[in-house]
């Protein structure tokens, strides 16, 4: 089975972890958002693919929830006492990744061949794509005005309220190579529990990825980030709160008009499941806390099994887009 599942770093690495555990590796393409990568010490980092990438190569720090285990940070104390930019935490062994995938870069290697190759050398047999390899930035609209993405997540850490987003760059990217496809060639189209502003909305901010979506043939899911109206972590319930009207499941469902068949969300949030359904969306309450890898992984195998219990949408009967489909 082919499955592309959109995603962002915490809670989309946990679930596509999920994922993997609950189909075989090799259908399943992972689209990562873009949206949050910098360029910090000379280095090119990309916190959200980064984040697949280690939960998916085993390598990754399940309590933080980002970065990698047994992480010190000898690099960064130094940068520090140098007086150099010491707000992103860097950690040692993550510093390694980066400079591999700086000097490809630097080299002229697109952002997707050098994911790739990190993922093959990293033993990873899902696929992860970065949404664009054309330069795409999130900027955040604060009352202060506007910021960088990290400027206002990590080295502020979220504090401001978001008055909007902005997502520098989007109307000249292009879906990497292999994000059509993969969309085009799957039974399933997943969206992760991540912020559906800063870590979804890079990616449908490409317009040639939301035009696949909407003209989808095969089912799509989205996994709510939210528990009892809270994120686990993060902004995204304040985000929806300020800018989708309510944190209701209905107002997660909304965030993706027109994308999705299915929403999936948490028992504690059972009293919206009319509200999503009022929007022609199929609602679907389960337990969403992925406390361990049972978890995740029973969490995945609900999306894929709410998704093979819908019908096709609409679309499906008027093109012939999906070509392996009777
Ligand atoms: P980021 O890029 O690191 O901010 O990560 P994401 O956008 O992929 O994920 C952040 C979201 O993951 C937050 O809104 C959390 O509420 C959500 N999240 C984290 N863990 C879980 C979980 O176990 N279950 C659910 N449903 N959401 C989670
Ligand atoms: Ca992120």
């Amino acid at each position: 089975m082919n499955v592309a599942v959109l995603t962002g770093g915490v809670g989309g690495a946990r679930f596509v972890r999920g994922l993997v555990d609950a189909t075989d590796p090799a259908g399943i393409t992972a689209i990562g958002n873009v949206g949050d990568d910098l360029e910090v010490l000379g280095l090119y980092v990309s916190p959200d693919l980064d984040s697949v990438l280690y939960a998916l190569a085993d390598l990754n720090d399940e309590e933080r929830g980002w970065g990698r285990a047994g992480e010190t940070w000898n690099a960064l104390e130094t940068v520090d006492d140098l007086d150099g930019e010491a707000w992103f935490r860097l950690g040692d062994r993550d510093l390694g990744l980066h400079l591999v995938r700086t000097q490809a870069l630097q080299a002229g290697t697109s952002l997707s061949d050098v994911t790739a190759r990190l993922a093959r050398s990293l033993g990873v047999e899902a696929s992860i794509l970065p949404a664009t390899d054309d330069r795409l930035r999130t900027w955040i609209r604060t009352e202060d005005g506007e910021l960088t993405f990290q400027d206002w997540f990590v080295r502020r850490g979220h504090r401001e309220e978001v008055a909007g987003v902005r997502f520098e760059g989007a109307e000249a990217a292009r879906p990497a190579p292999g994000v059509l496809q993969a969309l085009e060639e799957a039974d399933v189209i997943l969206f992760a529990p991540s912020n559906p502003f800063v870590s979804i909305g890079p990616i449908l901010a490409v317009a040639e990825i939301r035009e696949a979506l909407e003209a989808r043939t095969v089912p799509a899911v989205a996994v709510s980030p939210l528990i009892g109206g809270r994120a686990i972590r993060g902004p995204a319930d304040r985000m929806l709160a300020r800018l989708g009207g309510g944190t209701a499941p209905a107002q997660v469902a909304d965030c993706y008009k027109g994308l999705i068949d299915v929403l999936v969300f948490d028992e504690e949030d059972v009293d919206g499941a009319a509200g999503v359904e009022a929007l022609g969306v199929r609602p679907v309450v389960t337990k969403t806390l992925m406390v361990d890898a049972a978890a995740r992984r029973r969490l995945a195998e609900t999306a894929l099994s709410a998704a093979s219990e819908t019908r096709v949408p609409a679309a499906a009967t008027s093109g012939a887009r999906h070509s392996s489909r009777p």
